[in-house]
């Protein structure tokens, strides 16, 4: 923690970093109503699928790691009908494989939206859960070690300690991509591993900024969780928010679809105009925030084979989470890596053609928009988290 103490701005090399700063909060206070929104905050998903990499898995017993269901009659009916009416037209696209597939264009794997049970969203915050230990290391271990194209903090780092520690004033170089990491990896597999480290990252900030302390049984912000998993790491932070750049682009250029999506669920047209106000805002800040260049990326010679094998290590990534042995942990796990395949898929796979509602009006389920928008929430949460640690740390600094 001695290091941890802010020592100035970080070098701006790239405007990006700030703009993210300067409408972070205006995001937050937009997305997170939209997320309550009946449309956002229903999510089936089939939680109990056998994890396909190994047998044993473990199981989280903390009651923290609990989560409960939500009876299909309160989820409305339109969503239930229309998910059930989809599973025909999606048959032929789909791959052989019981309760879950893949378009070729996709990243993740989807479920069919015809088994599992109906979560709301809103009553499982995402949190400290108590989940941890040889289980949990192993699904980080096999993600960085077998489906990051062998990269990790340690070899993007030339093998050399992490540098010395700031927690950080402001964020001002987390795009700087050309040159910065000092290996010769090439840039789509250093975006690879900064998607799947950033993710990590969130995750972590959202337990120290929600966790329970065990002696006193109270829950609340923990500084020196944040500061040895994320401050101590200045890389993992800036991890965070390209996440969110990248999924405030994707969230950008599906402005027009979004704005042409169906979220009336009552009849009455009222959650619709709501929902869609909200989510207008979004988009906006989208528009501004997102400033991600996804043309630079697989162009090369080779350019797709690697996008079939970032592909591939992605969906790879998505099925791991069947293997997280803890309910809650493993709903948002599926949640976030859906949101970010979409949000790949939307940026790698798709053209303006594909992206045009009127022709297109199907292009992503029900479930891939509720992903995208909630993970996009997730980080967003990270980020203003990030702001209350750093006042956290400023005030014990002063009274040092
Ligand atoms: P871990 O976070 O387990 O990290 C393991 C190792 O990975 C570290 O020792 C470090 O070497 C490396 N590492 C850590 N962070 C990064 C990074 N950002 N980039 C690169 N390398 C890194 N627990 C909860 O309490 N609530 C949850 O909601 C929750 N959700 C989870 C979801 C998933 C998909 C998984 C796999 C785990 C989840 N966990 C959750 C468990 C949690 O992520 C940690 O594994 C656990 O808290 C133990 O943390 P740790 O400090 O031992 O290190």
């Amino acid at each position: 923690c001695e290091n941890t103490k802010p020592t100035g701005p970080i070098d701006t090399t790239m405007c990006d970093y700030e703009t993210v700063e300067s409408v972070n909060s205006d995001l937050f206070s937009n997305i997170h109503e939209l997320v309550k929104m009946p449309f956002f905050k229903y999510f089936q998903v089939d939680l109990y699928r056998d994890c396909p990499f190994w047998d044993e898995y473990g199981s989280c017993n903390n009651p923290s790691c609990a989560i409960t269901t939500v009876d299909e009659s309160e989820v409305p009916l339109k969503w239930r009908a229309r998910a059930l009416s989809k599973v025909d037209a999606l048959v032929e696209d789909r791959h052989e494989l019981p309760g879950c597939y893949y378009r070729d264009s996709d990243f993740c794997w989807l479920d069919d939206n015809t088994e599992g049970d109906y979560y709301d969203l809103t009553l499982v915050p995402e949190r400290f859960t108590g989940y941890s230990g040889p289980e949990a290391h192993r699904i980080w271990r096999t993600i960085y070690e077998e489906n990051c194209f062998g990269l990790s903090e340690f070899s993007l780092m030339d093998g050399k300690a992490p540098a010395a520690v700031t927690l950080p004033e402001t964020m001002t170089d987390v795009l700087r991509e050309d040159g910065a990491d000092s290996n010769d990896q090439c840039l789509e597999k250093r975006v690879y591993y900064k998607v799947i480290s950033g993710l990590h990252a969130s995750i972590s900030t959202h337990i120290c900024a929600e966790y329970l302390n065990q002696t006193t049984g109270e829950w609340g912000p923990n500084l020196h969780c944040f500061v040895t998993r994320i401050a101590s790491h200045p890389e993992r932070l800036q991890y965070i928010y390209f996440n969110t750049v990248l999924l405030l682009r994707a969230v950008s250029r599906l402005g027009p679809y979004l704005s042409a999506y169906d979220y009336c669920s009552t009849g009455t047209r009222q959650d619709d105009v709501e929902t869609k106000e909200i989510l207008s805002n979004v988009i906006s800040i989208a528009q501004k925030a997102g400033r991600f260049d996804e043309s630079v990326l697989f162009r090369g010679e080779n350019a797709n084979v690697l996008k079939e094998e970032f592909k591939a290590h992605f969906r790879n990534v998505t099925r791991i989470m069947d293997c997280v042995g803890c309910d809650k942990c493993r709903l948002w796990g599926k949640i976030q890596t859906t949101g970010i395949a979409t949000a790949l898929k939307v940026l790698f796979e798709l053209d303006e053609k594909a992206l045009n509602p009127h022709s297109n009006a199907n292009l992503l389920q029900r479930a891939e928009v509720v992903a995208l928008l909630n993970t996009l929430h997730r980080f967003s949460e990270s980020l203003e988290a990030v702001n209350k640690f750093r006042q956290m740390w400023a005030d014990m600094s002063s009274t040092e």
